[in-house]
């Protein structure tokens, strides 16, 4: 079926009290591994798509790869994650993304707020979906980088959707990008979602909500990796930002961990294999596996 958007998806899970994962791709098998979960829990997906990945596969790969996974029937928007170089994400646009991400976090109220504008009138007028971000989440994320994060201000929020006009707002309430999430025990501040769940009513998203399963960090360990104080967000504070309001919660790190966890599987498992098949094919069944899981937890198995 043609890709859907972003509001379309969100509105649904917004009514349905679930969450959509977004889950980025990089490559044919980590795309395969998703649409096949995604077949199986007839669940709705989000295929993000980083500047990052566009900068190693290539828009027209990537966008070609999308249209051949859409030909299934599972309901999907394709979407620019962390959109911040405006030419690019016109010619996302040009491509079919079906929604943008305009990422311009970094910048004051002021700024954040113009941009953001800008660019959402842009993508309307084509009938794309806009999602932005205000306040700031620490981390790593391919081109990603904040040294100290910033949580969302719920008054500034709803002046922002206001303003802006946005389909969908990525809150920051101390989640963060990367596998190396937390020092100490987890801290979500599940108080500001209520407020800013309570200020504002476009479907809100949360970034950097990994949860970097041990036992697959404990599989890449034992098959040669050295993945040291790894840490994601724990279940059930998942689980409690959906209940407050998360409607789509971008994953990315784990899908990463479960394909090289894979791999190494693969690897270890038959040291005179050099058929890549075999060593992508370990790869994709991860990822579908866990892509599985998240449907599952998120609650949107059978929502497609
Ligand atoms: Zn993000």
């Amino acid at each position: 079926m043609p890709l859907v958007t972003l509001s379309y998806l969100l509105k649904r899970a917004q009514k349905g009290k679930y969450a959509v994962p977004a889950f980025n791709i990089n490559n044919m098998e980590i795309l395969q591994g998703i649409v096949y979960a995604a077949e199986k829990e007839k669940s709705p997906i989000i295929i993000g798509v980083s500047e990052g990945a566009i900068k190693y596969a290539g828009l027209d790969y990537l966008k070609a790869m999308v249209d051949v996974a859409a030909k299934s029937k599972v309901k999907m928007a394709l979407h620019l994650d962390h959109g911040k170089d405006i030419e690019l994400i016109k010619k996302c646009i040009d491509a079919g993304f079906t929604s943008i991400m305009i990422d311009a976090s970094f910048h004051d109220f002021k700024k954040n707020t113009e941009i953001t504008k800008k660019v959402a009138a842009i993508c309307h007028k084509k009938g794309i979906s806009v999602e932005a971000e205000l306040g700031k989440l620490q981390g790593v994320e391919d081109n990603v980088h904040v040294e100290k994060g910033i949580f969302t201000d719920p008054d500034e929020a709803s002046l922002f959707v206001k303003k802006t006009g946005i389909d969908a707002l990525a809150v920051a309430i101390g989640t963060s990008h990367g596998a190396y999430k937390f020092k100490g025990e987890s801290n979500l501040r599940f108080d500001i979602l209520r407020k800013i769940r309570e200020k504002v009513n476009v479907p809100l998203v949360l970034h950097g909500s990994s949860q970097i399963p041990i036992e697959l960090v404990r599989q890449a360990n034992t098959c040669g990796a050295k993945i040291k104080g790894a840490k994601g967000v724990p279940n059930n504070d998942v689980k409690k930002a959906i209940k407050l309001g998360i409607c789509k919660i971008n994953i990315d790190s784990d899908l990463r961990l479960a394909f090289i966890a894979g791999m190494r599987q693969a690897l270890c498992n038959d040291p005179d294999c050099i058929d890549p098949r075999k060593i992508l094919g370990s790869g994709r069944s991860a990822i579908e596996k866990i892509a599985s899981e998240k449907m599952r937890f998120f609650g949107c198995k059978n929502k497609n």
